[in-house]
């Protein structure tokens, strides 16, 4: 079998576009959600240049690939089985490896920004003023509409767009305000709490019939995508064994994913 061609080499004039990661400084930077397709041209810079990686989890290997040949990678974050770093071990972590005078790229699934708690990690940086900048990237959720084929979006259905985290269902979030919203939910973190977050947006008002969708392992291998209605959506995503990480989406913007694949609307649920 031949070995795929070596990638192209960046245009000269995009390479003079990029951001340089210089000594002690860090980047808090977004992987994506997978597909590092989906990476931002300083995301790229920043694994070029970097003499060390932290990263997550959730960060795709095919991503940990593109890291350059000098780069050190190093594991920080949740992994079943494994013992976790404590966010504050992490923070503490970035900072000293800075002082020392590395190229620190700190790699975290989707947006650094969004649920990923590089926000405390920013703060932590800025109170120990070690010199960071925050790479974007492309969060899970829009990643996993894209990738169903479900706009975040539609004029006459939508003008707003709610991202929730579902870990903790058990703790004291009221989801009443977010079901009488009336907009699309984009639940992150929800699959062990789906019984329970569907349940309560159900008592808040939010019509059982309404569509409900998971994306699971959105731009990776294993994505799969389950269409179903608010009701009945936790227990189809467990016949399914839909495992995370997984987005769930409810909404009437899901109704249009079957319009946009060519295939005739689905009944109605009595
Ligand atoms: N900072 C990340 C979110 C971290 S929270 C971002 O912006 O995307 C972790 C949650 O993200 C997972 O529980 C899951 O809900 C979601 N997630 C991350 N990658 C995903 C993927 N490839 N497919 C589906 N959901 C994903």
């Amino acid at each position: 079998m031949n070995s795929p061609p070596d990638p192209p080499e960046l245009p000269a004039v995009l390479r003079a576009q990029l951001p340089e990661l210089a000594p002690g400084h860090v980047w808090l930077t977004g992987a994506g959600p997978g597909d590092p397709a989906l990476l931002t041209l300083a995301a790229l810079a920043g694994l070029s240049q970097a003499d060390v990686i932290v990263h997550d989890a959730l960060v795709d290997q095919r991503v940990l690939a593109l890291a350059g040949t000098q780069a050190r990678l190093e594991f920080a974050g949740k992994r079943g089985g494994r013992p976790s770093a404590t966010q504050s071990d992490i923070s503490e972590r970035l900072i000293a490896l800075a002082r020392a005078g590395q190229r620190v790229l700190r790699l975290k699934g989707g947006d650094p920004f969004v649920f990923g708690r590089g926000g405390e990690e920013a703060l932590a940086l800025a109170a120990a003023c070690v010199p960071f900048r925050v790479v974007p990237g492309v969060t899970a959720g829009l990643a996993a509409l894209a990738a169903a084929s479900i706009p975040a979006t539609l004029r006459n259905v939508n003008r707003a767009l709610i991202l929730a985290a579902g870990h903790g269902a058990d703790e004291t979030f009221d989801w009443a305000p977010l079901a009488r919203a009336g907009q699309p939910i984009v639940l992150y973190m929800v699959m062990r709490n789906l019984d329970r977050v569907a349940d309560a947006l159900m008592q808040g008002g939010l019509d059982p019939h309404t569509p409900a969708a998971v994306i699971s392992d959105a731009t990776g291998p294993t994505e799969q995508v389950l269409v179903s209605t608010l009701a009945r959506i936790a227990q189809d995503a467990r016949e399914r064994d839909l495992a995370p990480p997984a987005i769930v989406v409810i909404g009437h913007i899901v109704t249009a994913r079957e319009q946009l694949r060519g295939a005739p609307p689905p009944e109605k649920p009595t």
